[in-house]
């Protein structure tokens, strides 16, 4: 069982990783600390919301915040969303109490209206006022008050200490100790950890029962009732590689990891399928039959793409953490050269299977010093570059291609059905330039 935070854990695993570094055949790595370009953990709640249909998100935030979580939700809120942001601000440390009554009043006024709702998450954000605010034992102390109805939890998407998708690992790390504990003599299953669209998570639970892993979980489920089970016994496949806060809760409730490439092309798919094959002891006959059509259709579909892109070479800055997964899909499955892959966060054990199948001498930078990197891209000259909105227009206006990372997030990408989806997103920047060209 793990006794330190997760902070402290990943802290030492950093360390214990930079030390491991010297002499390995792992790829070196551009460690880079300067000003960063990246959303906050809060966008994370525009795709989380939709997944959990009983929750609700109140962020606890400045004008901000609640700025952010417009734009960026945008035009993709088509009925009434299940998050909102309470505005607390400048406040004197005299006016806290006012702070928490405030809340609890806001609550109580959400929770009236919206008697549907089953699990509550508070999120923090960074304006000092929210800060000073412990959001923790507002969560324990409503929680209290409205249980068993309500359950209330609380996590933070500041983006002082969260990235864009690391708001999703923040918010699966705050309810894994609320899940329940699965019996000791429980046969063994399978928990899928990472929000996948509907459609995905249906084409992997019809896969794996169709192997005859029948005991299949998802995290997060689709309703607060339906919590997966953990214990011992459970083990657990990524289908997102930004979970390490997530993956250590799992562990210290004495879930066990599934090593595995990510969900993403034919060859990703198939490895990931496949590893969750042999854990739970299916055959070679079963997993090729199981498996054979949908490797087929998926051939077929990024078949047409890869024309578009082969030898394209890509440059990716540090945005969704989804950058090393796509870069070895694209390089192995569709002939792109990646010339830098920059992530926010390597997290090397759950990297491992994907650091592998990179192709050798790629760049791959963790972190972000923003002018740096401008200028390590406008050398290259690549041909297509993955990054986030704040990035994008200037690059467009300078003749470069881009692709926005978050939509990497909005777009069910993993699986079989989706692997020609996936290979279009890329695709499509190419193709437009051309035709702004002709
Ligand atoms: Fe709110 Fe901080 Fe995110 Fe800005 S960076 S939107 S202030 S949480």
């Amino acid at each position: 069982m793990n006794t330190k935070c997760p902070r402290e854990w990943r802290h030492e695993r950093t360390v214990a990783q930079t030390a491991d570094d010297a002499g390995c055949d792992e790829p070196s790595v551009l460690r880079e600390r300067g000003q960063r370009e990246v959303f906050c953990g809060l966008t994370g709640i525009i795709w989380m919301h939709r997944k959990i249909q009983d929750a609700f998100f109140l962020i606890i935030g400045s004008r901000t915040c609640a700025h952010l979580m417009q734009s960026a939700a945008g035009v993709m809120i088509f009925a009434e969303p299940r998050f909102a942001t309470a505005i607390i601000e400048e406040r004197d440390l005299a006016g806290m109490a006012d702070a928490n009554e405030e809340l609890d009043r806001v609550v109580t006024r959400l929770l009236d209206r919206r008697p549907d709702i089953k699990l509550l998450f508070l999120v923090g954000s960074c304006p000092s006022e929210v800060i000073k605010l412990d959001l923790s034992r507002a969560s324990q102390r409503l929680s209290a008050q409205l249980s068993p109805k309500v359950r209330v939890l609380n996590y933070s998407g500041s983006g002082i200490e969260t990235t864009f998708t690391q708001g999703e690992d923040a918010c699966l790390a705050a309810l894994v100790p609320s899940l329940p504990t699965e019996a000791a003599d429980a046969a063994p299953s399978l928990m899928v950890v990472g929000a996948l669209a509907d459609v995905v998570e249906d084409q992997f639970d019809r896969m794996f029962k169709a192997m005859g892993i029948d005991n299949v979980r998802f995290l997060p489920s689709g309703s607060a009732d339906n919590l997966p089970p953990v214990g011992p016994n459970t083990h657990y496949l990524l289908a997102q590689p930004f979970l390490a806060d997530t993956a250590w809760h799992l562990e210290d409730r004495g879930a066990k990891r599934i090593a595995a490439p990510f969900p993403l092309g034919e060859e990703g798919t198939t490895l990931w399928l496949r590893a969750a094959a042999e854990t739970f002891g299916v055959s070679d006959e079963v997993f090729d039959t199981v498996t054979a059509p949908g490797r087929e259709r998926a051939k077929r579909a990024m078949a047409h793409q890869s024309e578009r892109l082969a030898g394209k070479r890509i440059f990716f800055f540090p945005d969704s953490q989804l950058e090393i997964p796509l870069a070895r899909f694209l390089s192995r499955e569709m002939g792109m050269v990646p010339v830098e892959v920059g992530t926010p966060y390597m997290h090397r054990d759950h990297l491992a299977e994907e650091l592998e199948m990179l192709p050798s001498g790629v760049r791959l930078s963790e972190g972000q010093d923003v002018d740096k990197q401008l200028d390590r891209c406008r050398a290259d000259a690549p041909d297509l570059v993955v990054c986030g909105l704040g990035l994008a227009n200037p690059l467009e206006a300078e003749g470069i291609a881009t692709k926005w990372s978050i939509e990497l997030l909005f777009t069910p990408i993993q699986g079989y059905e989706q692997a020609g989806d996936l290979a279009e997103l890329f695709a499509r920047p190419l193709v437009r330039r051309t035709r702004l060209e002709v």
